[in-house]
């Protein structure tokens, strides 16, 4: 099957966008599709600076030319991230343009056109000018609002465009963190394989082969994607695209993102910067899906077929420990009752985390061959990463290794979502896992 096919397959299944044309030139079809999509609708393309030079200039005066009725709306900051202010400027011009998005940029102008057109209950267009996230074709966008990082749900664009030769010509670290969004689904497939055994989030079958039957293979060719090659940047944009329709098929983001883009909404809900500038989605799900290989490869290294169940049972802490301590964890963070809120929300109670854990214990060698199978080692994802041009190491992102060791503790507790770290909290290994990783000898050894 060709990636078209499997594209054009997935789509059937999820039913939300119902169109996506990714080639070289293929900029050209917008005003054309926009037509067949949204008859006789006026249409409004919004851009920033950059991707209106990009594009978004080319796709305007396409579409005066072929007879779209069609305005235009520049954001005018110059470094942006997905923030609720934009989602209310974005609002404001949908309503008083009373015209359909068409939103040209990556992930961020993207995501909040995605909502803003919720907002006005209508559906729009979306012409991607870098393959730098999954969340062109993703149900929800993901937002700073009240100063956490939330996913809102809405539904994804009505039609996808993604021109090759504006993709290839976009910055190489934008596809070099499009490459690291798409490996993050690695580690991500591995936890929901661990929410799936203790039965919090089944896995949702469609949803999961569109994505994890064609993942490695588009994780193949790092030296293409560095080397900017059309046919492999067109490969990662087909990857990332099956990666969002995923999210719509399960209708939640389960089945691209787990723990390790936790790292990424700290960083976010903080403002982190490195040499004064905010660095990308893609990067900073980089340094968490290295992390997270370096956890499942110190796990892989376990035996919990011997796994004492009525201990870890017996020692299991209450509700109001747990909450105790998210507060305490949190009390400095820009949202003091994130982790609070969400352990309230995935708290196990004793008998729960005895059915859990008896059926790691009973499951051990077939369930630790499945995620040895699903994972890739923290070396080779590193080796990948070097060569597609994505960060190897945390400092590249400005993050120390003593940060990072300290952000783990808060991603365990800041989404209600089952991870391999409220796996290792529950089999009483969590301590040993994270001294591992960052001890001496471990892939984030602190110096
Ligand atoms: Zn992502």
């Amino acid at each position: 099957m060709t990636n078209k096919e499997r594209i054009a397959k997935a789509l059937e299944l999820a039913g939300q966008t119902k169109a996506v044309e990714c080639a070289p030139g293929a900029l050209k079809c917008v005003p054309e599709l926009f037509k067949r999509y949204f008859p006789n609708k006026k249409a409004v393309v919004i851009a920033d600076n950059n991707t209106w030079k990009a594009a978004g200039e080319r796709v305007y005066d396409m579409m005066l030319a072929e007879g779209v009725d069609c305005v235009k709306f520049i954001i005018p900051d110059e470094e942006f991230h997905a923030e609720w202010k934009y989602i209310e400027m974005i609002d404001d011009v949908l309503k008083t343009t009373k015209a359909i998005a068409v939103s040209v940029g990556a992930g961020v102008i993207n995501d909040i056109c995605k909502l803003s057109s919720h907002h006005c209950n209508q559906h729009y267009m979306c012409v991607a000018t870098a393959a730098s996230v999954d969340g062109f074709s993703s149900f929800g966008a993901s937002i700073v609002y009240q100063n956490a990082k939330q996913t809102f749900e809405c539904p994804a664009p009505l039609v996808i465009v993604a021109d090759v030769d504006v993709l290839a010509a976009a910055p190489k670290e934008m596809t070099a963190a499009g490459y690291a969004d798409l490996a993050a689904k690695i580690p991500a497939g591995a936890e929901w394989m661990i929410a799936d055994l203790f039965g919090t989030e089944p896995i949702n079958s469609d949803a999961w082969h569109v994505l994890q039957d064609v993942l490695d293979d588009m994780l193949s060719d790092p030296e293409g994607v560095a080397a900017g090659k059309p046919e492999a940047i067109a490969a990662l944009f087909d990857g990332l695209t099956l990666s969002g329709i995923a999210m719509q098929i399960a209708g939640s983001s389960r089945p691209a993102s787990c723990t390790e883009h936790l790292y990424n909404h700290i960083l976010d809900m903080t403002h982190h910067r490195y040499k004064g500038k905010l660095q990308s989605h893609g990067f900073q799900v980089a340094v968490g899906t290295l992390t997270l290989c370096a956890f499942f490869d110190e796990f892989f290294k376990m035996d919990l077929s011997t796994l004492d169940v009525d201990k870890c049972v017996a020692d299991w802490p209450t509700l109001e420990q747990e909450q105790q301590r998210a507060l305490e964890l949190f009390k400095d963070f820009p949202v003091p009752k994130l982790g609070y809120t969400e352990i309230t929300k995935k708290y196990s109670d004793k008998d729960a985390v005895r059915v859990q854990l008896t059926r790691v214990k009973e499951n051990w060698p077939e369930f630790k061959a499945k995620l040895q199978k699903q994972c890739y080692t923290f070396e080779k994802m590193r080796r990948l990463f070097e060569i597609a041009g994505a960060p190897t190491d945390p400092s590249q992102i400005g993050v120390t290794r003593e940060k990072l060791r300290a952000d783990t503790d808060l991603t365990q507790l800041m989404r209600w979502r089952i991870n391999l770290l409220d796996l290792a909290k529950r089999a009483e290994i969590y301590d040993t896992l994270v001294a591992r990783v960052f001890g001496k000898g471990g892939a984030w050894e602190i110096k």
